[in-house]
């Protein structure tokens, strides 16, 4: 079992006769603070950004507060408002989405109950690209099998296309009910399945699904600056519906790859480059690669420490959706101490030692020592 859901409203923070727009401050407030942008690699902030976003979706729609105001999280659990969202179109059984058919059924707010049987699921497509492609977005061509309509019968189910006839069990409706003491309880009509219609004669090539499966290909357009875990919709293009049904959406699902020497932020990017101790020291100038596939030149100032951040503008990510933005670029100082010295280099380091003046040269180091002493001199009259 699933551990207990927290209540939405302490999710978000707010009392159970919040405004919808203390509400909505609520939760952008949260979503600041918890988005993974703002917290890469942070599994614990990435949870809790999808618990509140799960929170507001259901408390900023007012038909789904006013359910989960009555039934809490059983409202939702059985894929209340969902079509498409179990795959090959569900088990049925009691369906808390009834609850909420049948309560908003006087409001004018019912949903249209067998048509809703009919409709193609929606599919998931995860495609993983790298950090240049997300730079410069790209025209992903992608294969998948999925029910398409059958071309026997033209998506109706019936042979030679002939058109189902309305099922005369439920009239259509896809559901009996019965009524048991108290309780009016509706089960799926067992002569459509609760799809609310029949067909005289299934076609053959499609057992009467008025589908069939086959390989299906799409060029998706990924745009520049896109986010990891950005979800783009091809509306329609997921499973085509039973006997003419609407079809479902595919969702591509964009993961970015991790990049050997950039990090991104946002729409920042960071990156840490070596330096020769000569150069730190002395000053020089130095090229950087870019993201966008060329370089550039850094100045670094004599004296430059490790750890030190340089700022490039404009040479970071391009904006999501934000044509011509760019964000910027950090490079970090990594100044390299240098190795396998020769005898002569040797002698070199040490007469720069003895001609140097720590107070000067190396002022850090001079200062740290000079409040270590202090501090274990505090410490031995204390
Ligand atoms: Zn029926
Ligand atoms: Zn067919």
């Amino acid at each position: 079992m699933a551990k207990a859901k927290q209540d939405y409203y302490e999710l978000l923070g707010v009392s159970r006769s919040a405004t919808a727009d203390e509400m909505k401050k609520a939760y952008r407030k949260l979503a600041m603070q918890y988005h993974p942008d703002r917290n890469p690699n942070d599994k614990a902030a990435e949870t809790k950004f999808k618990e509140i976003s799960e929170a507001y979706e259901v408390l900023s729609d007012d038909q789904k507060r006013a359910a989960y105001d009555r039934f809490g999280h059983q409202a939702f659990e059985n894929g209340g408002g969902h079509p498409g969202a179990h795959p090959g179109g569900g088990g049925f059984g009691f369906d808390f989405s009834d609850i909420i058919d049948e309560m908003f059924a006087g409001m004018g707010g019912g949903r249209q109950s067998a048509q809703a049987n009919l409709r193609g699921s929606d599919i998931r497509y995860n495609a993983e690209i790298t950090l240049e492609e997300a730079f410069h977005g790209k025209e992903l061509p992608i294969k998948y099998m999925t029910p398409v309509p059958c071309d026997s019968c033209k998506g109706s189910g019936g042979e030679g296309g002939a058109l189902p006839k309305t099922c005369t069990t439920c009239q259509g409706r896809g559901k009996i009910r019965t009524q048991q003491g108290f309780f009016t309880i509706e089960r799926p009509c067992h002569s459509c399945q609760g799809i609310g219609q029949t067909i005289e004669k299934p076609c053959k090539s499609c057992q009467g699904t008025g589908r069939v499966r086959r390989e299906k290909s799409l060029n998706v357009q990924i745009p520049a600056g896109v986010e990891d875990g950005t979800r783009i919709r091809a509306a329609a293009a997921g499973e085509a519906g039973v006997r003419g049904g609407e079809p479902g959406d595919l969702y591509v699902f964009v993961s970015i790859r991790p990049h050997r020497f950039f990090q991104r932020n946002g729409a920042d990017i960071h990156c840490r480059i070596p330096i020769v101790m000569t150069t730190a020291a002395l000053g020089g100038e130095i090229e950087v690669p870019t993201i966008d596939g060329t370089r550039t030149k850094l100045k670094i100032p004599a004296g430059t420490q490790g750890g030190h951040q340089f700022r490039l503008r404009g040479k970071g990510m391009n904006v999501f959706r934000r044509s011509g933005a760019r964000g910027d670029m950090y490079v970090e100082a990594l100044v390299e101490t240098p190795m396998n010295l020769t005898k002569r280099q040797q002698e070199l380091l040490k007469d720069f030692e003895s001609d140097s003046k720590q107070e000067s040269t190396s002022p850090q180091s001079a200062g740290f020592f000079a409040k270590m002493r202090d501090f274990w001199g505090d410490r031995g009259k204390g």
